[in-house]
């Protein structure tokens, strides 16, 4: 047997803490029976009599412990391949208005304003109806533009979502991506009564930043009518504020906390960082000139610890560890698709209203032309960095749009490639307070923390 070459080790003092990227788990293995586990995996024979079995086993059932032939990077491939082809599932990303009451100067999308009509809602319907006998789930992102621009649309489908799923015995949830100026009170209700659970909302800053980074499309602030929304929203969803850190807010971003807590958001709500990229994709979209102001990937890793001890201390989040994935987005996963407001298909949430990046038409969603196949061919085992790093199990290539556009490939990895000890240390942390005894999942660990919170 030999080590896995996904662990990464925290030391504590009467104890060291072992984390394994491909199961997601954490073992904490006290200070008397390091020793053995050290020489052990040094490959010293007569260690093994001094590691108890019981450990053995824990070190192998959480993958930090692998045979010497077995094939990790092999192992992965097939769990990629596998996630990336999985039938049983099916999602659909759905931009019910590509039109936008915003106008955000780092947005990514040329938006051409349009609201899906009846023809395009049946022919997502009928593509349902074909994928409901294989399927024993279905998952709805409502996206735009603004989806509740287009909220009565996104009302009518996931009326016939939700009978359709019943009907069939099949899994049916949502979430949505808003920019939460029109989510009022009975918005909220109407959202919760059709199962979104999850609902994301920006906010880049105090007013003052928040303002100019998200005015509206008359350059109007938004910042406090969308606090008004999320005082009733998180009766109602599981809200997760989005803050798109770059050089031109993140000094701010404390100010932001502590307004959140005086409103007494703290525990009702999870405040995580974005990373703003500027894509210049031929399309005229806003970011294509704001690249100045983003942070590279490295800087954004250290920038989302930082972010991370404000949103502790102000009780926005606790530490987590990123699971192990199989096919990271809808981009790579066949069985996925980003349906625009007219019906033309995409692949990846960058390129929503860049016709160059159209793959093909819900009316004939089968038929798709050949911008699909980079998609579905895209590889991350083909890449010498991503066959050599640390992050591969949890991340799996990361953002396959940066990775293939030159001008974007150093901003594709999970922040994991750059500060995987500190996320650890820093969960090892929390996992001490919570008196972690030997193998436990992580989620695990985080959620049983989350209830204590
Ligand atoms: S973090 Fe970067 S190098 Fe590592 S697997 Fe992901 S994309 Fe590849
Ligand atoms: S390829 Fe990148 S930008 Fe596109 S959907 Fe995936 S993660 Fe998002």
């Amino acid at each position: 047997m030999r080590e896995s070459r996904y662990n990464v080790w925290e030391e504590r003092a009467d104890a060291a803490y072992v984390y394994n990227g491909v199961s997601g788990a954490l073992l904490r293995i006290v200070s008397e029976d390091l020793p053995g586990v050290r020489g052990y995996l040094a490959g010293e024979r007569e260690a093994e009599e001094r590691c108890s079995p019981a450990l053995l086993a824990d070190l192998i059932r959480g993958r930090m412990l692998v045979r010497d032939e077995f094939d990790e990077l092999g192992f992965l491939a097939s769990r990629y391949h596998l996630g990336r082809h999985d039938t049983r599932s099916f999602a659909l990303t759905l931009v019910t208005s590509l039109g936008c009451n915003f106008d955000c100067p780092y947005c990514f999308e040329a938006k051409h304003p349009s609201i899906m009509n009846a023809d395009v809602q049946a022919a997502v319907l009928r593509v349902l109806d074909d994928k409901l006998p294989e399927i024993t789930s279905f998952s709805v992102t409502w996206y735009g533009g603004e989806p509740l621009v287009g909220k009565r649309s996104l009302l009518a489908l996931s009326d016939e979502f939700i009978a359709r799923c019943d009907a069939h015995d099949v899994f049916y949830r949502a979430d949505i991506i808003t920019n939460g100026s029109l989510l009022d009170e009975q918005t909220c209700a109407e959202l919760r009564e059709r199962r979104v659970g999850t609902c994301q909302v920006t906010l880049d800053g105090p007013p003052e930043i928040h303002d100019r980074m998200r005015p509206t499309a008359g350059g109007r602030g938004t910042f406090w009518g969308i606090v008004k929304n999320l005082r009733h929203a998180v009766a109602y969803l599981d809200v997760v504020v989005r803050v798109n850190i770059g050089g031109q807010n993140f000094d701010r971003v404390e100010e932001l906390l502590q307004m959140l807590a005086a409103e007494g958001f703290a525990g009702k709500l999870t405040v995580y960082p974005g990373q703003l990229v500027g894509v210049d994709d031929g399309a005229a979209a806003p970011s294509a000139t704001y690249g100045h102001h983003c942070f590279t990937s490295p800087e954004f890793a250290r920038a989302q610890q930082a972010f991370q001890d404000l949103t502790e201390r102000y009780g926005f989040s606790s530490p987590s560890l990123p699971r192990a994935t199989s096919a990271p987005c809808t981009a790579v996963r066949a069985n996925e698709l980003i349906v625009g407001s007219k019906g033309e298909l995409y692949k990846c949430f960058e390129s929503v209203g860049n016709r160059l990046e159209v793959i093909g038409d819900i009316h004939q969603y089968q038929e798709a032309n050949g911008r699909l196949e980079k998609w579905l061919k895209y590889d991350p085992f083909a890449d010498t960095e991503c066959r050599e790093c640390v992050a591969l199990p949890v991340c799996m290539g990361g953002c396959a749009h940066h990775a293939m556009d030159p001008k974007l490939y150093n901003n594709r990895c999970d922040t994991f490639r750059y500060t995987y000890q500190e996320q650890v240390g820093r969960f090892v942390d929390m996992a001490e307070r919570e008196g972690l005894e030997g193998l436990a999942s992580a989620t695990n660990v985080a959620a049983r923390m989350e209830k204590a919170r």
